[in-house]
């Protein structure tokens, strides 16, 4: 199989799971001692957490591409970025190296496509709940119309993000407050939630809603994993 790229640590808590998620997959295909050929370039998140949100968005892409271009020259075949927010730079990302880049919003509209879904609920950080990188994509390659929560609800799952989830801090409480906020879109009209955030389905799953819940980390390592393999 090809050699998997992963632009991590965005932050490492996400990054485990992709970890996690790319072995398990090629120990089911392979089998035996099978694991995944992959290389992390693993951030410091405290710099890009700072560069975010003091909107330095070309010093960022310049740490990414650099990144990106460094982990092609070591070898990886294909590339990951392991984050919905940073996927605001994908498209710079990927005019910078010469090896396929895996988009978390591609392979997330992947299932919501076959099951026939047309509006979706949008969690993640403000990033990507605001900014339109997103939720375009989602609309003009794949059809998909997103929801996003009002602006009370999503200052409180950014701050959730990013006071606890990247922290590894994990609050019946903040599930709850997810919970809350996804009934009211599901009221809305949503037909599904996308978990837009690597790190939220770390508190939110599947046998917690009622409406199908789109995990972007592990459709995103299952994409890149097949392509892998191809
Ligand atoms: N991992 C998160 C995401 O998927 C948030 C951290 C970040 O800003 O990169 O958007």
């Amino acid at each position: 199989m090809k050699t998997i790229g992963l632009l991590g640590g965005m932050s490492w808590e996400s990054t485990r799971e992709y970890y996690e998620l790319l072995n398990t997959m090629a120990r089911e295909h392979f089998g035996g001692s099978h694991s995944c050929p992959c290389i992390i370039h693993s951030f410091d998140f405290a710099e890009i957490d700072a560069l975010q949100h003091q909107d330095k968005w070309d010093e960022m892409a310049r740490l990414l591409i650099k990144a990106s271009v460094s982990l092609e020259s070591s070898g990886a075949e294909l590339l990951m970025i392991g984050t919905n927010t940073m996927h605001l730079l994908a498209d710079q990302i990927e005019k910078s190296i010469d090896i396929p880049l895996v988009h978390i919003a591609d392979a997330v509209a992947e299932p919501i496509i076959k099951m026939g879904l047309k509006k979706i609920a949008l969690l993640g950080t403000r990033f990507t709940m605001e900014k339109a990188f997103y939720a375009n994509r989602l609309k003009e390659k794949h059809g998909i119309s997103t929801l996003v929560p009002d602006e009370n609800d999503r200052k409180y799952i950014h701050r959730v993000i990013y006071e606890e989830l990247i922290k590894g801090v994990i609050k019946d409480d903040s599930r709850n407050g997810f919970l809350k906020i996804i009934d009211r879109l599901a009221k809305q009209g949503a037909e599904g939630v996308i978990l837009g955030c690597t790190e939220i389905p770390l508190l939110v799953k599947q046998k917690h809603c009622q409406i199908p819940v789109l995990d972007s980390t592990s459709l995103h390592a299952k994409a890149a994993f097949e392509m892998a393999i191809k």
